[in-house]
């Protein structure tokens, strides 16, 4: 059985939503994973803050402003009046549901509901469409089997467990819908897989079901080996191993959630990465396959702020990285870079909101040095022991670019430099130039 994602912008018209059924083969027992509509999750933030800021004449002005937006886009969507009648219930439904928390004391968790209605509209929608035109489907609801433990992981078993039983509850069905990003947490409330989740949904689901595979359908021809926003000539990435796949995920390609690798990886479920609007293309896949003696891609996430710890204490000392990293655990900043020399220690954080307080601590252990506004760029490839040169081809064409920190070996497929946000264009392009051209 398969898996099928498709984002907000493949459900973000009628018109779109009418297509999928090019893509989808109804015929096929699968399951079909299913995004807001583009634009909703925004906006479902926007009135949460409202709400959250106790300004409730802001909040019913964007609901209505929202509500409005599905009014007209199920007309379009339904051509008969049964299939109009189930829409505008369903939207009065969640919109009066929406409405209702400016009667009450709002907090986050109430926030997370309003959260998940964009992707309780869409997959219903669809599952109504599809009623309408004679299309057999089932509707599973994701607040059933999708769960998360106190720490925010979801917890595979439990889904397997909840999940395979509905499916075998409908042997004769072939499609199943359900809502990506939404789930349970540990206390049982609606909760979220954060921003971009649906992907890690359809992973999750892969995996709980050991599916023969997971097919992200967005707008783009796949993972490509540069940023196309950046660089003229990218190409997608035919093939890349679940490793080189993470990396790229979390160093800027923002076609996938970074998370929603990890379970595939480990019930080694292909994933593929599509585009709707060209549905033979080939795209990208990814398994635990890596080809040796090849340089795939490049990509740069900026805004990161190095850290530098000088200290005599270093020196011959045990424990002292240590206790710097737990400077950091302390207030929950990842760390993505590490460099060491014998006296000093550089690191990088993304996240600055307790930059003061880490700051502060850090400074008992020597002389503190900040740069702020620097990019990581990453290289991914089979660099294992650098058989073919590539590190040395890597500087070479950074050569006219002051480089910050330079982190290689930690793994066998990626070499990370720092470099100064204002040399960023500059180094994907050179770099493009040098590995790719
Ligand atoms: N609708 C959610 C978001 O916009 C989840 C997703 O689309 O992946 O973040
Ligand atoms: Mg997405």
């Amino acid at each position: 059985m398969k898996v099928l994602k498709f984002g907000g912008t493949s459900v973000g018209s009628p018109d779109r939503i009418k297509k999928l059924l090019d893509i989808i083969n109804p015929k096929n027992r699968q399951i079909v994973v299913l995004s807001a509509v583009s634009g909703t999750t925004n906006s479902l933030v926007e009135i949460s803050q409202a709400y959250l800021a106790g300004d409730k004449s802001r909040a019913a002005e964007l609901t209505a402003a929202l509500k409005a937006k599905y009014d007209i886009f199920i007309k379009e969507l339904f051509s008969t009046e049964d299939g109009l009648q189930n829409g505008k219930e369903l939207i009065d439904y969640h919109f009066n549901l929406i409405s209702s928390f400016a009667n009450e004391h709002f907090t986050p968790v109430e926030e997370k509901v309003i959260l998940a209605q964009g992707e309780l509209i869409s997959t219903t929608l669809y599952h109504i469409y599809l009623t309408e035109i004679g299309v057999p489907s089932k509707l599973l609801p994701a607040l059933d089997f999708m769960k998360i433990d106190e720490d925010n992981e979801p917890i595979v078993d439990f889904i397997t467990e909840h999940l395979q039983p509905m499916l075998d509850k409908y042997p004769e069905d072939t499609l199943f819908i359900t809502q990506g990003y939404i789930c349970r947490n540990s206390f049982g409330e609606t909760d979220n897989l954060r921003r971009g989740g649906s992907d890690y949904t359809a992973s999750l689901i892969g995996a709980a079901i050991r599916a023969e595979e997971v097919q992200i359908w967005t707008d783009i021809d796949g993972m490509h080996n540069n940023d196309p926003r950046i660089v003229k000539g990218t190409k997608p990435i035919a093939q890349l191993s679940f490793d080189e796949a993470a990396e790229l995920a979390y160093f800027g390609a923002k076609i996938l959630h970074p998370q929603s690798v990890f379970p595939a990886q480990k019930y080694k479920v292909p994933v593929r990465l599509l585009n709707t609007m060209e549905p033979t293309a080939p795209g990208t896949l990814i398994t635990n396959e890596s080809e040796r003696g090849k340089i795939k891609s490049i990509a740069a996430k900026d805004g990161i702020t190095a850290i530098r710890i000088q200290s005599s204490r270093m020196l011959l000392a045990y424990g002292f990285l240590r206790r710097v990293f737990e400077v950091f655990e302390r207030y929950k900043t990842p760390i993505d870079m590490i460099t060491t020399s014998e006296v000093a220690v550089s690191v990088t954080i993304d996240d600055t909101r307790n930059l003061g307080e880490i700051i502060e601590e850090l400074n008992s252990f020597g002389t503190v040095e900040i740069d702020h506004e620097q990019t990581i760029v990453c290289v991914v490839g089979d660099f294992a022991a650098d058989k073919h040169g590539f590190a040395a081809r890597v500087l070479e064409a950074l050569k006219h670019i002051p480089l910050r920190m330079i982190s290689y070996g930690g793994s066998n497929y990626n070499i990370s430099l720092l470099l100064g946000d204002s040399n960023k264009v500059e180094a994907l392009r050179s770099l493009h130039h040098r590995l790719f051209e």
